[in-house]
């Protein structure tokens, strides 16, 4: 009976996976023939069928909206008592789980704080600023001055990414002054980290692979516990996030891993398509599969997408995509002379669809680069059609929220400099440069850090009589923001976190401040409003509570805290939802739709220099290229039965006004199809 249910809504091919006898697996198939749904049945076969508990079932995907999209669907068909016990998330978020888990021994304290790039950014900047302080410690000032914070933090990620410590590449970053200056800033930034117990994305991987490798019992725990493990986006998976998995999965494990080659799109961050390759020679006895049929788009969509991504040569294998929804309407072709030309022209088509009955949430706009959404945004607001920008402004990376979640980060890590600094004078207590100046030099002597200093001068103030004015004026200074900070603390003792969270923002004075704020700013344009972000934010830690209280498990401040630094931006609509609103146009860029669907597409700015992508200034690898081109065909592929190619002629890229024109990409479809005397084509 559960055998039949599962296994109705599915084709034989698919059927053949998903009650395939257990053992390792991998699927190669292209875009939209049910890979994510074959793996989400496997679930549930593997549950209802082969007897497997629940928590021995651990399934890893890219994105937290992806993650929860699969939960949802295991919940409907395995129940809720099984999406309870089974992991089912991110790369990241499984690391950051077995790294609360396993704090000591993965060389941490529990409370280690999980920083993002501007974080990162932050303490790099600092690092330059002391070394100039220092008189550069044998780097001249040119150097110091030319390197840039965000390309020293790219060499950091990228050296983790490849597992090489600071150590490793003081070693092998060559001689040159500049190399060996950004070996230095690594090595600095390490040990900050290190004394302040922050983890950053990079490290919340790295670390758990080291953890996994060196500490056999913990080792053996997870082998002990996970008999399946079940990874979908496989082509996005990094060298690190491969090891991952080859440590996680013990002798009696099975791995079952779905991809598609022609959807790699993260090589630019470390992601390696031929893992794929890689899976079926490490592993043993990997049965493969292949799934043909595409159930997304209609034919004439597929022909296109099937015409694009011949163009490459690196590809594991051919796939060509077959569809079963019938050959559909012909793809659209809009050419624009302006950018703002294509706004109007997209805000037009779209209106006139919604006039017809088609709701607005079932188009999506796509684009490569984030800031080609502004000219589109504009016509359509003009017009009034309702949309809805994902990853165009990062929620939990805008600045109320970051200062308001830093107040509960130095509650529970009261070593995190990083989260002191951005609030110790936000709202201002009057606590400028000087007098930071003055409580590193205390942090300094004692070698402790900021928040022990406050403590440590408010209390010696206060015990001492004799204490020299300087100190009492400084201990008085301060002493409002440990009041607060000492509150908060006591807060997080009791995991009260809305509480925490009402203490933050509230007591703060952080809420008033961005009214005001927003009240000064009002005046001069528009909406700006910071202060209901903040209510926005009280809202999500409510449903965090209530979701987590649902699952049986209790809402600890530090889960609260990992989440929200998980959730990256490019998921997430502006206001932190993460729910598709089916009353507004979707907007996303191209990197941001893998694995979604969207009724009718309409791929914005395919345009030459746009996509593929050429950086000013630079060439375009053949290797670029075709990371590009996997890029298109990821973007057409998303389209169910409407597909409209835009391009403009011209517009202002980077403050200057280029010819664009039609992207080579779209010229090679042409031809393609055109050759063959039937162009499931027309233009707009
Ligand atoms: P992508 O490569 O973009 O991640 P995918 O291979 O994971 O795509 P899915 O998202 O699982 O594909 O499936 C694409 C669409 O086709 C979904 O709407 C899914 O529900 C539907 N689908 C898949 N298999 C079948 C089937 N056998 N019968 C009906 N619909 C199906
Ligand atoms: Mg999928």
């Amino acid at each position: 009976m559960e055998r039949d249910y599962l296994l109705r809504s599915l084709n034989p091919a698919q059927r053949e996976v998903v009650s395939a006898p257990r053992g390792n697996m991998i699927i190669v198939a292209g875009a939209g023939t049910g890979k994510t749904r074959v793996l989400v049945s496997r679930v549930s076969w593997l549950l209802q069928v082969e007897g497997v508990p629940a928590r021995s079932i651990l399934a890893v995907t890219f994105t937290n909206k992806a993650a929860q999209e699969m939960r949802l669907r295991i919940g409907a068909l395995a129940g809720e008592g099984a999406l309870r016990a089974l992991w089912c998330s991110t790369f990241h978020s499984v690391c950051v789980r077995l790294l609360f888990a396993y704090a000591t021994q993965a060389g941490l304290r529990p409370n280690f704080t999980i920083i993002d790039t501007d974080d990162g950014k932050g303490i790099v900047k600092a690092i330059l600023r002391d070394l100039r302080e220092q008189g550069g410690q044998g780097f001249s000032t040119a150097a110091i001055e030319q390197l840039k914070p965000q390309d020293a933090l790219h060499a950091i990620s990228k050296a983790k990414s490849q597992r090489q410590r600071a150590a490793d590449c003081a070693a092998t970053w060559g001689r040159d002054e500049r190399s060996r200056l950004a070996a230095r800033v690594y090595r600095e930034y390490e040990r900050r980290c290190e004394e302040q117990n922050l983890v950053d994305f990079d490290e919340l991987l790295l670390r758990t692979v080291e953890l996994l490798e060196r500490n056999e019992a913990v080792r053996d725990l997870q082998h002990h516990r996970f008999q399946e493990i079940l990874v979908d986006e496989f082509q996005d998976t990094s060298a690190l996030q491969y090891d991952f998995l080859r440590l996680m999965a013990g002798p009696g494990a099975h791995v079952s891993v779905v991809g598609d080659d022609d959807q790699s799109i993260y090589t630019w961050r470390g992601a390696d398509y031929t893992n794929m390759r890689r899976f079926m020679a490490d592993f043993p006895a990997v049965s493969q599969h292949k799934l043909d049929e595409n159930y997304r788009s209609t034919q004439n969509i597929l022909d296109v997408a099937n015409a694009l991504i011949k163009g490459n040569t690196e590809r594991l294998m051919e796939k060509v995509l077959h569809g079963t929804q019938g050959e559909g309407s012909p793809v659209s072709v809009l050419s624009n002379y302006t950018a703002q030309a294509e706004g109007i022209n997209v805000a037009r088509i779209i209106a006139g669809r919604h006039q017809k009955g088609e709701p607005y949430g079932s188009f999506c706009i796509l684009y490569r680069l984030n800031h080609l959404s502004l000219a589109l945004e504009q016509q359509l607001s003009a017009a009034g059609i309702p949309y809805q920008i994902y990853g165009g402004l990062k929620f939990f990376e805008r600045e109320e929220i970051k200062n308001a979640l830093a107040y509960l980060q130095l509650a529970l890590n009261p070593a995190d400099n990083v989260a002191l600094l951005r609030i110790i004078n936000v709202p201002s207590r009057k606590i400028g440069p000087a007098v930071v100046a003055q409580l590193y030099q205390v942090a300094e002597e004692r070698g402790c850090s900021l928040m022990d200093a406050i403590d440590a001068l408010i209390e010696y103030a206060g015990a001492s009589p004799d204490a020299p004015d300087a100190v009492r004026k400084l201990a008085r200074r301060c002493s409002a923001f440990k009041a607060l900070v000492d509150r908060l603390r006591g807060l997080a003792a009791g995991e009260d976190l809305l509480a925490m969270l009402d203490c933050a923002i509230d007591e703060s004075g952080l809420h008033d401040y961005y009214r005001q704020k927003d009240e000064k700013d009002r005046k001069g344009m528009g909406d700006n409003l910071r202060a209901a972000n903040l209510d926005e934010l009280r809202g999500h830690a409510g449903r965090f509570v209530a979701e987590q209280s649902a699952l049986g498990e209790a809402p600890t401040l530090a889960d609260f805290l990992a989440t929200t630094s998980l959730q990256s931006g490019t998921e997430m609509a502006e206001n932190g939802a993460v729910d598709t609103d089916t009353s507004k146009v979707q907007m996303m860029t191209i990197h941001a739709a893998k694995g979604l669907e969207f009724p009718s597409v309409i791929l914005a700015g395919c345009e030459r220099t746009i996509l593929p992508h050429v950086r000013f200034g630079m060439g375009l690898s053949p290797r670029d290229e075709e990371e590009e081109r996997r890029l298109a065909y990821v973007a057409v592929t998303r389209a169910q039965q409407r597909l409209i190619i835009s391009y403009a002629q011209a517009r202002v890229l980077y403050g200057k006004t280029v010819t664009t024109g039609k992207s080579p990409f779209l010229l090679e479809v042409e031809r393609a199809l055109g050759g063959s005397g039937h162009l499931p084509y027309r233009y707009l």
